[in-house]
């Protein structure tokens, strides 16, 4: 019988072997308040619709290779510029993983592997994707305030010439926005030796971009989803380049990539985006107010939000999350990510009655 045990040691990687698996809490039963979810679903109505649509779906065929329709109506409703592409991803987990998949190489000037940056704490996809892909992965931290460390990122870059810097704005898990200045000053430093990905997953919050910015900037790729807009459940990912820099990421992308369902929900939640965009201003009238009443507790420090979350130091956290647990409120424990975030916790904006739930049973956890 062949060991099955040395037969992964042969075969798996010893840098896979070494790491855990991404670990989503079981959350049946919970107020989940994890994962940056849109608590609100489509309206009854909509929801018929669609389910008409799908059925309609052609599922004994494949997708139409070029998604042309679904890249229209993105390209059309979601402010990518006049003359501008995208590319579509299985979420942005699966772009960012084309992105480092592209660019990682295993000798680089002879000697050294491709580098992927982003400043730290981080969305934790941007190193598991660099180190999955065989490229180095590159942290620069922030400053305890959670902005950029610009004198830092840029002399980062100058000793490790990344290929690829990843930069989400607004941040997660942190939540701010950086300086748009301090981060055209790094896409400007790295020029034609490094590409700058601005990931704006929580742009739907935050309301502002960096789109606009694309023709001006030949290294600069903007990346979207459709995710915290309400669909995390479809699965939809976008991104946009100039054109010659987005057709190689394209090579790598895997044909068929987004399921047909995908697409027909997505091109008919785009049909109502009003609906979504209704949806996250009512999420940002909660972020308001939730700061404001956990900003009014002891000993608790909010820290600014432009994304559907909030990032919060109390403190023990680890005593607030097991308390929230049993209370069944799912939230995020920061405290093991980075020093920086020591005792920090994260909360997902939700609907009021289970931002409630969740400031309700902080307080008894205080
Ligand atoms: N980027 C950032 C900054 C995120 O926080 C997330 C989700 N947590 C993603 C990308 C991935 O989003 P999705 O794969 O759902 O599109």
């Amino acid at each position: 019988m062949t060991d099955i045990a040395k037969l992964i040691e042969n075969t798996i990687r010893a840098d896979v072997r070494a790491v855990g698996g991404y670990h989503v809490p079981d959350s049946v039963g919970y107020v989940k308040l994890d994962a940056m979810e849109n608590p609100y679903q489509l309206p009854d109505d909509l929801r018929t619709q669609l389910g008409a649509r799908l059925a309609d779906a052609a599922l004994n065929r494949y997708p139409v290779p070029s998604y042309r329709t679904l890249k229209d109506a993105i390209c059309a409703k979601l402010g990518i510029p006049a003359g501008y592409d995208v590319l579509l991803g299985n979420g942005s987990d699966e772009l960012i993983t084309i992105l480092a998949t592209t660019i990682a190489r295993q000798e680089r000037d002879g000697s050294k592997r491709a580098v992927v940056m982003a400043p730290v704490p981080a969305f934790v996809m941007f190193s598991r994707s660099a180190q999955f892909a065989g490229a180095d992965f590159v942290g620069v931290p922030i400053k305890p305030d959670f902005s950029l460390d610009l004198p830092a990122m840029l002399a980062a870059i100058d000793e490790h010439k990344p290929s690829l810097v990843f930069l989400a704005y607004p941040n997660n898990p942190t939540g701010n926005l950086y300086d748009a200045a301090d981060m055209e000053a790094i896409i400007n430093a790295l020029g034609e030796s490094g590409v700058v990905v601005v990931d704006e997953a929580y742009q739907p919050f935050a309301k502002v971009s960096f789109m606009d910015r694309l023709p001006q900037h030949p290294n600069l790729v903007v990346m979207r989803t459709l995710s915290k807009l309400g669909l995390a459940g479809i699965r939809l990912g976008y991104m946009t380049a100039a054109a010659p820099l987005l057709a190689e990421f394209e090579k790598v992308r895997p044909p068929y990539n987004v399921n047909i369902l995908t697409q027909v929900a997505a091109e008919f939640a785009l049909e109502h985006l009003d609906v979504l965009d209704r949806q996250a201003e009512l999420l940002n009238v909660e972020r308001t107010r939730l700061a404001a009443e956990l900003a009014g507790l002891p000993g608790v420090e909010v820290f600014p939000s432009a994304a559907n979350f909030i990032a919060l130091r109390v403190p023990d956290a680890e005593r607030a999350c097991k308390l929230l647990h049993g209370e069944k409120v799912l939230i995020k424990n920061l405290s093991k990510m980075h020093t920086l975030l020591a005792n920090c916790i994260r909360v997902t904006v939700s609907t009021p009655q289970e931002n409630d739930q969740f400031l309700t049973a902080l307080k008894a956890s205080l």
